[in-house]
Order: structure tokens, then sequence, then C-alpha cells
């Protein structure tokens, strides 16, 4: 099959371009055979030879999983062998790996260790398209990288959809291959307004094409997997009830990115004979993932997005109208193999006058905390966080609040530089408050703990559902949950509880059946947990005390020290009680009224009484703004940080006196005297040189004269 694929006709010109030019940009439909088959090419034809491997770099984890897998396959070898995959906390990979999937985030964290990226011969940015704020940023870097390596490497940049101008522009006008597709036309079948109910109105139009149209898979694009979850059991009822016989066989299949591997792959294997298949997704078959044998589209018009708004540190997570590129993308996977057809649950006039051209690309919508320390971090002499070259450059507000955030966690001192403390948290898979708890638990001696809490927050889903039904059997009989209530110290400590029983369970399976835990996350946690501990190990100077078990349990019956070095993670996510109000207050550079969300252990506490302060994980803008895992603090902990604030001043945090001017280069900062001794912001010699040049003008104006 793979030989059919438009991608492996243009092998020649792809080579002889690649031979030529560092950077290629390669655009072609989505199934073309980019990600398969590109890096097989590449492989077969020598640039593999010299030792080096190929990177393929994927922003999303389960498609660098799948495609990988997928490659193995072809090639006949074992996943892990020449073929291999790393993801965050997951590295598929051996010395025989000549073909390396990863996500952009995990090639971001070897580029810290290695910066000349000396390991590939070939580096390409899959799905560029996407515009993940990792890929972004790695753009950025093979600029770099492509000037300090011409000789041996390679970079190639893939899309469905780019604009490749743009980018080509960026790489100083780089060549761009256009690999035709073979799309088959696909009629667009637009609603004459939008459904009230878009789940209903794709459950209806879903049957209607199963009883009434030829045979062909449906792919219905819903925006969560809530609706996913909620539409596949709707499917199956529905199908159930028809008629024996009054139409063919039916499958219906979930797709979404928190799926476990093994139901990932049902979606690629074909229907049985006279078997239609039913494939609901999000927007990961958008692009990311094909699957064959659809021609029928389903296209709410819809997409759930993340969004953070560094005026209010909060996030948001809406589903907003998709762009006109994504309508496009959804609508060509009906034309794969045949002529297809696309629903589309929106007027034409939505299309054409509300729909955005192409997505809001991730930089211009997250916390670049994680992102700046990481490139404050970087060993490159002369990077500028606020001038680095972006293909489209965050808003100078975002880059203000990731260095205010890095600032009150002690990532970076008041001028700006990286501390040794940042430089430490860089080396940790986590975002930065979890990495700064982790540092800090290692100097209070309950390291131990806080590797359980970040596992725990990193397996995000673990205690979602067990919450939710611990909560639902309150509600309804007075039976108590089973899982522990965080001693009303709140969530990260409850998160610690389960998992510390689960130990004393000697992580028996059925006892997280017992407390209704979901089995595979805890194990994750409880993978993520050993692989963190041999990191900060790694890492950490002086003595770690991960082995110390869980003997600080028994003497630390109010969590004192963890709570304490929870507060120091989250110095930017603080809150404090309003007097005779049931919120909250964030502390911080900007005040806003908060509550504590609904499904906190530190809500249903006795009788309503809330601590005057509290740290919190996430702040998340749903009905109103929520705090998300919520911890109890002490206000002497929180003092401290509410001090650095007042001298905080981001003119010098952004690393010089002039806003206009960017970040003190990375290199000068080691050969920097230290500032505590006179606490002046101009060092003597800055001030010297200044005067000399005044007097150097003077004198030569006096001389003109
Ligand atoms: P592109 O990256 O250009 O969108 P891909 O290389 O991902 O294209 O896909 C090329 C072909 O390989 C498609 O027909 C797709 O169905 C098939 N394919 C990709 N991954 C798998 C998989 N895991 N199992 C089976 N087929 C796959
Ligand atoms: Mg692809």
């Amino acid at each position: 099959m793979a030989t059919t694929l438009p991608i492996v006709a243009f092998e020649e010109k792809i080579v002889e371009t690649v031979e030529k030019n560092p950077v290629v940009v390669i655009i072609g439909e989505t199934g073309s055979g980019k990600s398969t088959q590109l890096s097989q090419i590449l492989h077969r034809r020598g640039y593999t030879k010299s030792g080096g491997m190929i990177a393929v770099t994927q922003p999303r984890r389960v498609a660098a999983v799948s495609v990988s897998r997928r490659v193995a396959f072809e090639m006949g070898v074992r996943i892990g062998e020449e073929v291999g995959y790393a993801i965050r906390f997951e590295d598929r990979t051996s010395v025989k790996t000549r073909i390396k999937y990863l996500t952009d985030g995990c090639l971001l964290r070897e580029s810290l260790s290695n910066p000349e990226l000396s390991q590939y011969s070939v580096v390409i940015l899959d799905e560029a398209h996407e515009r993940s704020l990792n890929t972004d940023i790695l753009l950025g870097l093979m600029k770099r990288l492509v000037k300090s390596r011409s000789s041996n490497f390679k970079v190639l940049i893939t899309s469905a959809t780019l604009d490749g101008v743009k980018v080509s522009n960026f790489f100083s006008g780089c060549p761009i291959l256009n690999v035709p597709g073979t799309l088959f036309p696909v009629e667009k079948l637009y609603s004459k307004e939008r459904p009230k109910s878009y789940l209903e109105s794709s459950l209806k139009i879903a049957l209607d094409i199963h009883m009434r149209q030829p045979p062909g898979d449906i792919l219905i694009f819903m925006t969560g997997q809530d609706d996913i979850d909620k539409m596949v059991s709707k499917l199956e009822e529905r199908i159930q009830s028809l008629d024996e016989g009054s139409c063919m066989d039916a499958l219906v299949h979930p797709l979404h990115g928190s799926l476990p591997p093994e139901m990932q792959v049902r979606v690629f294997s074909p229907a049985p004979p006279n078997c239609r298949r039913f494939i609901v997704a999000t927007n990961i078959a958008e692009t990311s993932l094909t699957v064959d044998g659809v021609v029928y589209v389903i296209d709410s018009g819809y997409v759930k997005q993340r969004q953070y708004n560094p005026s209010t540190g909060m996030y948001s997570l809406d589903v907003v109208q998709i762009s006109r590129v994504q309508a496009d993308q959804r609508t060509g996977r009906a034309g794969r193999t045949c002529p297809g057809k696309c629903y589309r649950l929106y007027p034409a006039d939505v299309y054409n006058e509300e729909f955005l051209d192409a997505t809001v690309p991730e930089i211009q919508r997250s916390s670049l905390a994680g992102t700046v320390l990481y490139l404050k971090s970087l060993n490159i002499s002369d990077i500028d966080i606020l001038k680095f070259d972006f293909l489209d450059p965050p808003s100078r507000e975002s880059l203000e609040d990731a260095l205010r955030q890095l600032y009150l966690i002690d990532a970076i001192d008041e001028n700006g530089l990286l501390t040794h403390v940042g430089r430490t948290m860089a080396e940790l898979p986590l975002e930065p408050s979890l990495s700064r708890t982790l540092i800090e638990a290692n100097e209070l001696g309950c390291l131990s703990q806080a590797l359980t809490v970040a596992a725990m927050l990193s397996a995000e889903t673990v205690l979602h559902s067990a919450r939710s039904k611990g909560k639902e059997k309150k509600r309804k009989a007075s039976s108590p949950s089973r899982l522990p209530d965080g001693s009303g110290w709140g969530d990260h400590i409850q998160l610690l509880q389960v998992f510390e029983d689960w130990d004393q369970a000697d992580y028996d399976p059925n006892w997280l059946t017992y407390i209704c835990c979901m089995i595979r996350s805890m194990m994750f946690s409880k993978d993520v947990r050993k692989q963190l501990s041999q990191i900060i190990q790694k890492i950490a100077k002086g003595p770690v005390g991960v082995q110390s078990g869980w003997s600080e349990k028994k003497g630390d019956q109010d969590y004192r020290k963890i709570r304490r070095a929870l507060c120091k993670g989250y110095g930017n996510q603080l809150a404090e009680k309003m007097i005779h109000h049931n919120g909250y207050r964030t502390l911080g550079y900007r005040s806003q009224l908060i509550q504590v969300h609904p499904s906190s252990v530190l809500e249903t506490d006795e009788d309503g009484k809330l601590p005057d302060y509290v740290v919190y994980h996430e702040l998340i803008n749903t009905s109103r703004p929520f705090m998300r895992n919520v911890c109890a603090v002490e206000r002497g902990w929180v003092i401290p940080i509410l001090k650095k604030l007042e001298k905080m001043d981001i003119k010098k945090l952004s690393g010089s006196s002039d806003a206009s001017n960017g970040c003190e280069p990375i290199e000068d900062k080691e050969e920097l005297p230290k500032k505590e001794a006179n606490g002046s912001t101009a060092s003597p010699a800055d001030v010297d040189s200044k005067i000399q040049a005044a007097r150097e003008r003077y004198l030569a104006r006096k001389a003109k004269k």
C-alpha cells in the first residue's frame, strides 16, 4: 500500500531538493504519506548511514506513538529498535534506533543537553500547520542550527495546509515542494442554521446516512472526550434498536488523545465486510491521524481550545468555531478513496464570514513561563527572549507575564538572569511550578511526597472520575466516599494520600477498583514518579531524599512540609480568603475574585470554614473563575513572596533598563558580579563607561566649535 502514496512518487524530486538545500518545506494533503514515508525515504537514501538519526516531531503524543508503530510495521522491525518513539515519560528507543518519532516538546528538551542536536542528521518538523507552541520554538532554533551545522544537517518542514511562503520566507526563501494529493470531489452540504445541539444533529445525520446511503465509513468531529463518549453510547444504543437486516452491520469507534493505545489501533483496522464504521473523533482526525475508508464527514464546526489570558492568569477551555483551514481539512477526510460527502452543521455564510482564515497559533494563547525558562537555559550565546526569532511573536504582555512568574518562583533573579534553581528547574520535565516544588521539597526533606504529588498531577485524569463519583454518592446516599479526604488540607494532599494508601496496599490493582480510581492513570503515575525520582537524583546537588519512603507521613500529620514546598512552587498562584465573603482574591501582580472549584476536597471541609491562604494548581474560567487543585498554606510562607513582589520591576526583569531592549544575553550572566552585595542596579563599571562616553561627546562637541 505504501508504494501508492503520493509522496513516494515524488521520492526522486524530494531527495534531489533535500540534497541541494539545508531546509525544505514540503506541503502535501493529509494522508499523502508525509509522516510515515519521508523518514523512510531519507533512511533508504543514506541519511542515517553516518550514524545520525532522523528525528520526526509530532505535536501530539498519540501521533508520535501511532505513526512510529506504523513505520516499524512497514519496515518489518520491532518498535524501539530501528524505529522508535519518545514522548514525555516514555522512551521507546535504543542504540539501534535510526528513525525516531518524538513530540516537539521532547526534541526541545533534548536540545537543552545537546544544543547542536548532533545525534541527528535530519530533523523533520511534522504537522507544522498545527502551529503548536513547541514547534514554533523549534522553527526558531532550526533557523540557528542550519547556520551552525550547515554541512551535515537537514531540516524538513512538513504540513498539510501551512502557508508555505511564510515559512519559506522565515528560512530565507527555502524551496517549497508541493506534493499534489489525490483527493476526490467532496460534496459540501450546509445546514440552514446552527443546530441547537450539535450532538443530536450529528446523531440524526449519522443514522440517516447509515440507513440510506451507500457503504463508506462515517467520521464525526466532536469537541471533546465527554461528547465523544456520549455520542458513542447513543449511537450504539440507536443502532441496536434498528430492525435486524434493515441495513448493514455497524461498528462505533471513539478516537481521541487519551484513548489507551490498544483502542487507538483498532481504528486503523479496516471494517469487516458489509459493515459500516462510525468514527467519533476530536480534531485529532483532522490531520494527525488518517483513517482509511471514510466517505462521509460530519463537521460540527467547533473545536475545544485552551486559551490563556496573561492579564488575568486564567485559563479557559472554550468551545470555539473552527477556522476555514480546519473546515476544509475536515471536509477533505471524506474524499480520500472515492467521492464523498461532508455535512457541515453550519450555514455557508458562517463559513465565509465568521470563521477565521486560520487557527490562532498556540504561542499566542498559552502561558509562556515554561518556554521562557527553556529559552533562558539554552546554552546559546546570543539568545534574547524578547527578540527571539518567532514565526509569529507572542504578545509582549505574555512574555512579561512569564518573566514575572519565573521571578516569583526564583527561576530568574531581579535582573532577569537565570538562577541556579532555574537551571535545575529547566531540566525537569515538569511545568515550572512543580519543578520548583520538587527542589524546595528536597531541601525541606519531603521530596518523596512531592514526587508523588507531581506524578499524580501529571497523570491528569487520575482522580477525575473517582472524585465525581464520590461526590455523587455523597449526594445520593450518605455512604461516605472511599477516597481519602486530604485531611482537610486540600486536593494535593488527597492525591498524595491516595497514592500512599495504594502503596500500603502493595500496589494492588483491585484496591484501585475498590476506590474507583482509574487503574491506567495510577500505573502511569507510579511510572512517572519513578522516572522523576531518577531524573532529580541525577541533577540535584546535595543529598536527595527520595528513598526515605513514607516515613514523613507519620510524623507529619498536618503535611506541613509538603504544603510549604507547594507554597514555594506556586509562588505565583496564591489566593487570600476574603473577609465577609465566601471567595478568594488572588495575590500577586493582579487581583482576581475566584472560587474554589466544587470538585475540591477543600470545600467539603467542616462547616464551610476555608483556610485564609491557599495555593492553586490552575485557574480556570468556566461558568466563573475557579481554582482547581487547591492546597491550604500558612500566612508565614506567603509573606516572603509578597515582599518579593514589592521589589519586582518588570523593566529589570526583562533584562534592561530600556523596555524596548531585550533581555541580557545568557552568556554574560556567568561573568556578572553578584548583585546582592551592593544592591544597586547598574554595576559600577556600567556607570563609569556611561560617564566616560558623555565626557567624550562633550569633548568632541567642544573641539568642533
Ligand atoms: P500524512 O502525514 O501525509 O498525513 P501519513 O504518512 O500519516 O500521511 O499516512 C499515510 C497513509 O498511511 C495513510 O493512508 C494512513 O491511513 C496510513 N497509516 C498511517 N498510520 C497508520 C497506522 N497506524 N495504521 C495503519 N495505517 C496507517
Ligand atoms: Mg502526518
